[in-house]
This record gives structure tokens, sequence and C-alpha cells, in this order.
């Protein structure tokens, strides 16, 4: 392939030869040869010296990503089967685990090929591709995964359309198309996973070790609201925990039948559990307006959404949003409170929660933080790709 070769501005030559993997509009000198998406970029300084080779690809993060910072490294089949191997190895001990059958595989940058994330689901593989540019080697990657463990089957999600947004298509690459609902394991608790209808598949696999704390070590004998429930993924957790009751709130008129699915793959009596198709914000009404409050409430929203009503920013609205879900929680229950916005980290996170307990007059004890799991693999020079945060905060009276 032809490699065009880009100036990178001396504004940016620290950051990125530092190990940013993020190539951004600002440090590009000259953007106007960048034509074609998925063109192989060499980056020299203003003195001509090479800095590393990248790609032309356009997200909503920037302009490309960086792929190797050794000049004879050639961008081809044997560089993407390099670091997908690579990827698969740092994942041995999920490969080999008999309670887990879904994990990631191959996490964008923090497995060196930002823009591109892989997904396994019991022998059948998922990629995700974030740009037009990154989808040029496809090819390439495809024939990598082929040799991949226990390889069954291939699908894929495309997410570059202008707004960063699923494209509409049939999922379905190569290999069985398998038979769906696909039944997964995380933890020994079951996820019902459809890879071929929409954008999502049923789970989000980044909250593996806030569902099994949830699980082990909060959820016995606790009434829990899981507020932005989606399928319910966090309310199965807890009532395999032995919660007496759940309640699962998300406007999406899929969660009903998609969360009594996930109770009953897991042998749970769905009717012994609420699920409310609800605005949350009507619901936290609701809830005021006949006196409920919960030993545990699950904050996960989107980190923007808008209802008929309401307009949700996480970065705006989070602190009262918590505040809502302090006034029903009871005293010396539980609020795990969980973001994956990523234009602010876990001490603006912790903040936002101060605040709140703050303006409610409560006093409180941070319990536990996560962030991404392991399989979700990140790179410290880019600390934005670790999006998640996770925080179980205790209400004290
Ligand atoms: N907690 C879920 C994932 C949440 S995804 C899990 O663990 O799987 C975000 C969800 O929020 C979506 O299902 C969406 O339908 C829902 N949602 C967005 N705005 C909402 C609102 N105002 N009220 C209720 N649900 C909302």
């Amino acid at each position: 392939m032809n490699e065009l070769k880009v100036t990178i501005n001396d504004s940016h030559i620290k950051k990125i030869k530092s190990g940013s993997p993020l190539l951004e509009k600002e440090a590009i000198q000259n953007i106007k040869p960048l034509k074609e998406e998925g063109m192989l970029l060499s980056l020299v300084d203003t003195r001509g010296n090479f800095i590393g080779r990248g790609y032309y690809g356009r997200q909503n993060k920037g302009y490309g990503w960086i792929l190797t910072r050794s000049e004879h490294e050639a961008i081809d089949s044997m560089f993407f089967l390099g670091r997908i191997h690579q990827a698969i190895n740092h994942r041995n001990s999920y490969f080999e685990s008999n309670d887990t059958t879904a994990f990631r595989v191959f996490n964008g940058e923090g497995d060196g090929v930002g823009g591109l994330t892989i997904d396994y689901y019991h022998g059948y593989y998922v990629m995700t591709w974030y740009s037009e540019g990154v989808y040029r080697f496809r090819d390439w990657v495809i024939e990598a995964l082929q040799s991949a463990p226990n390889f069954k089957g291939l699908y894929e999600k495309k997410r570059f359309n202008k707004k960063g947004t699923y494209v509409e298509d049939d999922d379905f690459v190569t290999g069985d198309r398998g038979e769906f609902p696909l039944l997964v394991l995380e933890n020994g608790i079951q996820f019902a996973v459809y890879l071929n209808d929409g954008p999502m598949v049923g789970v989000f696999l980044d909250q593996k070790e806030v569902r099994k704390k949830i699980r082990d070590s909060y959820a016995e004998g606790k009434t829990v609201l899981n507020t932005f429930s989606y399928t319910g993924a966090f309310s199965v957790a807890a009532a395999l925990g032995g919660a007496t009751k759940t309640t699962s709130v998300d406007l999406a008129n899929r969660s009903l039948p998609k969360t009594i699915e996930q109770f009953s793959v897991n042998g749970i009596d769905y009717e012994a559990h609420d699920i409310v198709v609800m605005d949350v914000f009507k619901y936290f009404n609701y809830a005021k307006r006949k006196d409920l409050s919960f030993d545990i409430v699950i904050l996960d929203p989107p980190s923007f959404a808008r209802s008929k009503k309401h307009t949700f920013s996480a970065q705006k609205d989070y602190t009262s949003l918590l505040q809502e879900a302090i006034q029903i929680t009871e005293d010396n229950g539980v609020i795990v409170a969980s973001t994956n916005c990523s234009t602010f980290g876990m001490k603006k996170f912790k903040g936002f929660i101060d605040q709140a307990f703050k303006k409610e007059g409560y006093r409180y004890k941070i319990e536990e933080s996560y962030s991404l799991p392991p399989d979700f693999k990140t790179t410290k020079a880019f600390p934005e790709g670790n999006y998640l945060k996770v925080v179980f905060v205790r209400k004290l009276i």
C-alpha cells in the first residue's frame, strides 16, 4: 500500500512521542492530502524524522490511529495476525474458563489498533468497526480470526455513520450463522445474545466484575432498583445473589421481553420481580409519591439520552440523577453509580457523588470503585480509553 507522509505539528510531538495512539486533527500540519479513509500514513516531525506509522480514519475522537512506532514494521496481513494473536494470548484465562464464555478479545488502541474491537460469544466473534478507514483492513482481520480459538462464525457491526452510529445491515460475515438466542456464560450467569439484531447484542461485557460483585457481596436479602436497565443484566445478577426483589426500569419497550428472557434463561421466576417500562425520571416521582425505597439503587445511564420530556447528559446531570436516587435509597443502603462517559474521569465523577450527598444532607462512604475489566485492555498513554467508572456508595445516616 502507498503511504502518505504526514508532518506532525511541534505542539503535538511530545504527546505522540510519549505513546498516545490517537492522531488528532490538530496534530496534522496539512490535512488536505488526506483523501481516502484507510490511507496509510507515515508520520514525521517538522525535521523529517520518522515517528510512527498509522492510518487515516475519521471518528468523533480524531483523524486516525498510530499502529506502529517501528520504521521497519509494515502494516499488512502479518501485522494484523500478530496483533490479534497477541490479544488472544492475553485473554487465555478467559478462553480456558468454564464459567465465562463471553468477553472482549480485542480492545482497540489498548491492543494496538484504534478503531476496532472484537468480542467473543461462545465460538462466535463480533468485529466492530468505528471508521471507514479501519474497515479497509477488514480482509486481513477476517483472515487472522479464522485461526482464532474455537472459531465457529463471524459477525460485524459497522459504527461509522456520520454520527458514529450503527449502519443497518446483515451483520453476518463468514462461518456458521449460529442460532439465536445464543446462550453465553459470564461468571456462571447466563445471557441470551443476538448477534444479528442491530447494534447491541443484549449484554454489555464491560460490566462483568460489577455484576459479579453485586451478586456475590451485596444482593443477599436486599431490594434492588435497577435504572436504565436495558435487558436487566444487573437485576439478574442481583436475583441470583439472593435479592428479595428487583425492579428494572427502562423506557424502551423491548426491555420488557428482553428482561423476561434473561431472567428465564437463568431459571428465575420473572413474575416475582418488577419490570417497568417507564422514563426513569418519571419513576423517581412515582416512587417518592408511593413512599418506595430500596436497599440498592443501580444507576447506569447512557452518556447522553433524549426522551420525550427530558434530555440527560452525564456530564451535566449526573449529580441531580444521584440526588433522585439518594432520596429513595434506604439508610445504610448502597447506590451503584456507573457511567461510560469518556469526557470526564474518576476524580470528577467522585466529585458529582460528593456534591449530590452534600446537597441532600447525607454522609456517605465509598465502598469500592471499578473501571474496565482486564479483557477491555487499555493503554496508559490513552487514559480516555478507560471510560468506565463504577462507584459503590453507601448512604450513611
Ligand atoms: N444498565 C444496562 C445498560 C444500560 S444502556 C445493562 O447493564 O445492560 C442504557 C439504557 O437506558 C437503554 O436501554 C435505554 O433504553 C435506557 N434509557 C435511556 N434514557 C432513559 C430514560 N430517560 N428512562 C429510562 N430508560 C432510559
